[in-house]
């Protein structure tokens, strides 16, 4: 078997273009207009490209993009102080503090201090229950794409059997939510976990989330699975670096049913999630109807 490719660039796409007709209608009918506030703490040179792409992606859409660049050794309260301001500011509707955050701060405290409604990255502790209890909540961006992508290929998931591989705050535990939301078996695997290569074969849908180089290879699939690829690594080959996923491409996409590619697949959807979140939390602040599709 050739796995189909699920290319989630083009889906991510049409993603962000729902997202931008949806805020020109808002702006043509209300004259408001959505606002993303994104707060990077220092100078690592990888977040600052994040942060360079969401604020590209958020003037795209015909968003707001509120960018609040602080220097590394800025402490807690300056940066709760801010939060504070962007919580009690009409203009942003939603606020981002771009992690990792400098060792001396203390992520939790800080996501935490966030008000629940503008936290688009679903980090929030109220937004973490209200999603494990399977109520209406700001879901993280990047297990929200997979599901958008998963939910696109299959139509129902219902009933399937799904593995995800990781149990991180940020995408296992969330994805595992969604899934079982969505009425899947969900088992979640992790570095304790016995035989994982059965427990993988177990799943007709399967997600890698672990940060490892192309450890989930083709003899873990189920013939037919859909594989989801969240890994984003950076290796060297032959002397030039390039990006590979959690999942072993070539072995895995013999073997699986549909694959998400690294890159290509996960990635964009994380950004036009965070859109798709921003404008959820637009729709909800000012009582209007939420976008179709781009919720959980
Ligand atoms: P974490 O390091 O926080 O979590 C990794 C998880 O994988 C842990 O639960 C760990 O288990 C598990 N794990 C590690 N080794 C093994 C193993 N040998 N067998 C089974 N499980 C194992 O990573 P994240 O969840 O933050 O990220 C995962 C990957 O997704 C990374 O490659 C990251 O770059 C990528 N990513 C991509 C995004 C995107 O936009 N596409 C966004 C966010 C992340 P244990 O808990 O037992 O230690």
């Amino acid at each position: 078997m050739t796995a189909q490719v699920i290319d989630g660039k083009a889906f991510a796409a049409r993603v962000r273009g729902q997202v931008a007709a949806h805020v020109a209608r808002i702006c043509a009918e209300c004259g408001l207009v959505p606002g993303l506030a994104v707060v990077l703490v220092g100078k690592d040179p990888a977040s600052q490209v994040y942060v360079r792409n969401k604020h590209a992606s958020t003037i795209e859409v015909g968003m707001e993009s509120f960018e609040h660049r602080l220097p590394a050794m800025t402490d807690e309260a300056t940066l709760l102080a801010l939060v504070g301001r962007l919580n009690a500011d009409p203009a942003v509707n939603g606020i981002l503090v771009q992690l990792p955050l400098p060792a001396h701060l203390d992520s939790d405290l800080v996501i935490n201090a966030i008000a629940p409604a503008k936290d688009v990255d679903g980090f929030h502790i109220s937004n973490v229950g209200l999603l494990g209890t399977g109520q209406k909540a700001m879901v993280p961006c990047t297990p929200l794409g997979c599901l958008m992508l998963l939910r696109d290929h299959h139509r129902s998931l219902s009933g399937l059997s799904a593995v995800v591989v990781g149990r991180s705050n940020i995408v296992g535990k969330p994805m595992a939510q969604l899934l079982l939301g969505d009425s899947c078996t969900v088992t979640i695997a992790h570095s304790r976990t016995k035989d994982l290569a059965a427990v993988c074969r177990g799943a007709d849908i399967l997600v890698a989330a672990v940060g490892r180089p192309e450890m989930i290879t083709g003899d873990m699939v189920r013939p037919g699975a859909t594989v989801i690829d969240v890994g984003i690594n950076r290796v060297e080959c032959d002397g030039k670096a390039r990006l590979v996923g959690d999942v072993d491409f070539a072995s895995a996409s013999a073997v699986a049913g549909a694959i998400t590619p690294v890159p290509g697949g996960v990635g964009p959807m994380t950004i036009a999630c965070l859109l798709a979140n921003t404008l959820t939390a637009f729709c909800r602040a000012n009582g209007l109807p939420e976008p179709e599709g781009l919720t959980a």
